[in-house]
């Protein structure tokens, strides 16, 4: 297979040293360590410098709402289950806009991955504090510094019923392609947040900040099938360093597996030619 193939020829408008350039590597890797083809693979992203991606990645791609690229995901994987199925986005569309809609796909547990690119800001408007910026964070809409604390998604998604969760930093696009590819494999909802260095409107956070910070918690011994040990794990830690890895994992049934009729070939590929609609019509006019 050629590495190359989720390729495309137009150049990312990304600012230069953007973290969404680690992202897009590693997803890249993970996608062919996967040996999927392009044609099997389904991009949703939302609004945001994160969202673009889509645009990238040599891959079918869907550029929706803002906030909306899990519900979007989650049709798509019921309309086409044979496909994988990536959902991604930032921190302000998933976490602010698009939260009701993160908690939900987190116990559904449709067969999807969700990615999403966190830096602490709303880049593409020119660096607006977002959920997981931080208290103090100045920014056009905080000049006095943010009052709000910025909360913890990992600990959300593990009492919302997520069966993956993990966390990775777009700066180790090695490390991050490993997880993204186990988060593809895994047979249910896949959540990976990436920290994510923005350059333009977060520079405090950079790579070298970073990388003073993060670790990997399973080096540590973390145990990812231990539930409390998950949520102990995404507390902020006294000392300020950041884990990173697989901090949950539990095998569940699918949404899909309890849906008799997408039991057999996936409901795109099915013949409809000889299907009478109009009593729904009927119905529904
Ligand atoms: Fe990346 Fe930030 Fe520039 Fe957006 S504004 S492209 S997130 S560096």
């Amino acid at each position: 297979m050629d590495p190359t193939r989720f390729n495309r020829k137009a150049k990312p408008t990304w600012c230069p040293g953007c973290g969404n350039f680690g992202i897009q590597n590693a997803l890249k890797k993970a996608l062919h360590a996967l040996e999927l083809e392009p044609h099997q693979v389904l991009l949703s992203t939302g609004i945001g410098c994160s969202g673009k991606i889509s645009h990238w990645i040599g891959a079918y791609g869907y550029h929706g709402l803002h906030g909306r690229t899990l519900p979007v995901a989650i049709g798509m994987k019921l309309a086409n289950h044979a496909l994988t199925v990536i959902a991604e986005g930032g921190d302000g569309d998933g976490y602010s806009e698009g939260m009701g809609h993160f908690i939900h796909a987190c116990r559904r547990n449709v067969d999807i991955t969700y990615l999403v690119h966190n830096n602490g800001v709303f880049g593409l408007t020119t660096g607006q504090v977002s959920p997981t910026g931080d208290q103090g964070f100045v920014s056009s809409t905080t000049p006095a510094g943010a009052l709000e604390r910025p909360f913890h998604p990992l600990a959300l998604a593990v009492a919302a019923g997520a069966t993956y969760v993990a966390r990775g930093f777009s700066g180790d696009s090695e490390r991050l392609a490993g997880l993204i590819a186990d988060a593809v494999r895994h047979p249910g909802f896949a959540y990976v947040d990436i920290l994510q260095v923005c350059v333009s409107f977060n520079p405090a956070k950079s790579y070298k900040w970073y990388r003073e910070r993060v670790f990997d918690l399973n080096e540590e011994g973390h145990d990812p099938t231990d539930r409390a040990a998950a949520l102990a794990a995404t507390e902020p830690r006294a000392d300020g360093r950041l884990p990173t890895g697989l901090f949950y994992r539990v095998e569940a049934p699918t949404l899909e597996a309890g849906l008799p009729q997408l039991a057999g070939a996936p409901l795109a590929e099915r013949d409809v030619a000889g299907i009478d609609v109009s009593p729904l019509m009927e119905d529904l006019v």
